[in-house]
């Protein structure tokens, strides 16, 4: 059966990426992806699970370059929830993730958040108090997107108590094509977000990078169905116009991409195929 993806860790020169696993979603996948309906699933069956499920990873990617110490959204925080008829989320794994690393949340130093949706800021606070569990980061966000859901309380957006408060006197903003720290770049990606970002890494030793999607993707399976919208995109054409334009710049051979809600595997790489393109799992 298809699960979640697993830590797994990436090196580029003298940068390594891991992604640390939070938890996980397993969504009904023809309701998120209306323009799969009724059986556009039967065609990538192998990426749902036993019960025709589509099972989401949920988690950060942690970037360690020579100076910093970087984590690329904060996962769905300590919940365990499910809305009938939409799926089930489960999270708070990312702490001891990070402990697996030998790290602690003092030791980073910079959060970048890829957009602002509820599974991708759980971790901005513990839940117990309203001090921020990385209380030595930076915290980075677009400003689009900053100003996009303040002052709302939508259930994918961030809580406004345990996110947008505690982060509104800290939080710093990020142009496109900018970089966060050295060696990762701000790609502007909007559509499933009004400030939607994507996050390339470089590093000097090696022709080598990594694009982190965000989520231009959920599923590998709109590398090939570019028109699958998902339900809660902002922008449903932006978002297509951003997922083509990703797959037309990045199908190289030096680019590994990492798509935090994969299943299976959160890193490989896009195929350039004459008519689709295609996924090959795995690092380059
Ligand atoms: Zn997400």
């Amino acid at each position: 059966m298809l699960t979640v993806a697993a830590r797994t860790q990436l090196t580029l020169g003298s940068t390594t990426i891991t992604y640390l696993p939070d938890g996980e979603v397993h969504l009904d996948p023809t309701a998120f992806f209306p323009a799969s309906a009724p059986d556009g699933w039967a065609a990538y069956t192998p990426y749902l699970d036993d019960d025709g499920r589509l099972p989401i990873s949920v988690g950060s990617f942690l970037i360690r370059t020579p100076e910093h110490r970087v984590l690329v959204d904060l996962g769905l925080g300590p919940v365990d929830f499910e809305i009938p008829g939409m799926g089930t989320f489960t999270g708070g794994r990312l702490l001891e993730s990070l402990a697996e690393e030998h790290l602690r949340p003092t030791d980073i130093d910079t959060v970048v958040f890829t957009h602002l949706h509820h599974d991708h800021v759980g971790w901005t606070t513990d839940g117990s108090s309203t001090g921020l569990t990385f209380e030595h980061a930076r915290h980075l966000v677009d400003r689009a997107e900053w100003d996009y859901w303040n002052g709302t309380a939508e259930l994918t957006g961030p809580d406004p108590e345990s996110v947008q408060k505690p982060l509104s006197s800290v939080i710093q903003f990020f142009a496109a094509a900018q970089y966060v720290v050295p060696g990762v770049r701000a790609i502007a990606t909007a559509g499933h977000t009004p400030g939607h970002t994507s996050l390339l890494v470089t590093d000097p030793g090696t022709e080598q990078r990594l694009l982190i999607l965000g989520d231009v993707m959920h599923t590998q399976a709109q590398i090939s169905e570019t028109h699958w919208n998902f339900r809660f995109d902002v922008d449903a054409e932006a978002g297509t116009k951003a997922r083509i334009a990703v797959l037309e710049n990045y199908h190289d051979e030096r680019t590994t991409i990492a798509g935090g809600h994969f299943a299976g595997t959160v890193f490989g790489r896009f195929l350039p195929a004459r008519l689709q393109h295609r996924w090959a799992a795995g690092s380059i």
